[in-house]
């Protein structure tokens, strides 16, 4: 990967109205929609309309939304805007991965990552800029957490990612799994995903293609599985003990493993949906035929499938990818032992696509600006 070839279109200006005089539309439900064109004395369907064209049609101006009264869209114009962030970086690898760097309005940076692998376009998407948890390895948490990101900061990734695509191609699987701890900003995140998951005006994914990745706050996981959003859960452990894993995970120390077991547990009694473990192998530290001993004891008896990621090296940490001989033992005792595993390839590693690692380059290499491409397309 090399910034070194920045194609000479200028970043994308911000826009004008990004100081708050205008209504963020993502931000909005559409009974609030409702409200603001039933006062204004149109019917309530435009509503309807109006989010068609932003989450399906893929409009990026009122002025496009050509079914509409031009009255309208000249109240809405002069009302609203539609997005709010500048896309201060985009890569695109040759494993067609790509990721958008977005500034948001108060200039907090936050990262998503559109991902092809056959039929499928998953989106990789951020919760927060930074992040509290503070994983060793990991690069969003290393100057913590600055805020929380709003339900339309979380929505304007995904409509950014979806207008990479070509116009008859869709997105199909959501995974949040970008900056931040999802489930320490669970509402906004479900107010989002509700849109996501909307076939009537949304985006219209399944919820079974929609996944939310935790650290483990069982409080939140216990949330989660009330609200009756049957969303894919995916916690990730890192190691099979406290020990370790206070280690890795240093939030770790004020919940433990056992009570994440426990409302693991839970929420598949109450959702009947799968779990999935995330396990990041890091060369000597979590990779030995021990630990994957110690993950057979745990998992054992649960429907839960373990997905392992070998680390995707941070510049500046002292963090490894495992050899291979070690990733092949640490496979077979998992195997053996009757666990669900699958090894999940990396992608994207020349354009930073390990959460939080662009955003971190880029503050080193402020100069560099513009589209940079790794590869001849
Ligand atoms: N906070 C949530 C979601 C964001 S992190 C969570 O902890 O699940 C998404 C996943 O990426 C986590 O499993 C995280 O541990 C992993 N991850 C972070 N940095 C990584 C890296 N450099 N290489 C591989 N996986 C990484």
């Amino acid at each position: 990967m090399t910034f070194e070839n920045p194609i000479e279109t200028p970043v994308e200006s911000a826009p004008v109205d990004a100081t708050g005089q205008h209504h963020y539309l993502l931000d909005w439900s559409e009974a609030q929609l409702i409200d603001w064109l039933l006062e204004r004395g149109w019917p309530k369907f435009r509503a309807r309309q109006i989010l068609t064209w932003i989450y399906q049609k893929r409009a990026d101006s009122f002025d496009a939304m050509t079914d509409l009264p031009k009255g309208l869209r000249a109240q809405l114009a002069s009302a609203f805007e539609i997005f709010r962030s500048v896309t201060a970086a985009h890569q695109k690898s040759v494993d067609g991965t790509e990721k958008l760097l977005l500034q948001l309005a108060d200039g907090g940076r936050i990262e998503c990552v559109l991902l092809r692998d056959g039929p499928r376009r998953s989106i990789c998407v951020s919760s927060q800029v930074g992040c509290a948890m503070g994983c060793v390895f990991c690069a969003s948490g290393l100057d913590g957490v600055e805020r929380n990101l709003s339900r339309g900061e979380i929505l304007e990734q995904m409509l950014k990612l979806q207008r990479l695509l070509e116009p008859d191609d869709r997105l199909s699987h959501i995974v949040m799994m970008g900056m931040g701890e999802p489930l320490a900003n669970l509402p906004r995140v479900l107010e989002a995903l509700g849109v996501a998951k909307d076939s009537q005006y949304g985006l219209g994914i399944s919820p079974r293609r929609i996944t939310i990745s935790t650290v483990g706050l069982p409080p939140a996981i216990d949330k989660l599985a009330e609200s009756d959003s049957p969303y894919q859960l995916a916690i990730s452990l890192h190691a099979p003990n406290d020990e370790l894993r206070n280690r890795l995970v240093p939030v770790n120390k004020s919940i433990g493993i056992e009570s994440i077991m426990q409302a693991a547990d839970r929420y598949f009694q109450r959702t009947g949906r799968r779990l999935t473990f995330e396990y990041v192998l890091l060369g000597g530290l979590n990779d030995s035929v021990a630990c994957a001993k110690e993950l057979v004891s745990l998992l054992r008896g649960r429907t839960a499938m373990l997905n392992v990621i070998p680390y995707n090296p941070v510049p500046g940490l002292p963090y490894e990818t495992p050899s291979p001989e070690a990733i092949h033992l640490f496979r077979k005792t998992l195997i053996d032992g009757g666990i669900n595993v699958m090894f999940r390839q990396r992608k994207g590693d020349e354009i930073q696509a390990a959460c939080g690692q662009l955003r971190r380059l880029r503050e080193r290499e402020p100069q560099v600006v513009g589209i940079s491409h790794t590869s001849s397309e």
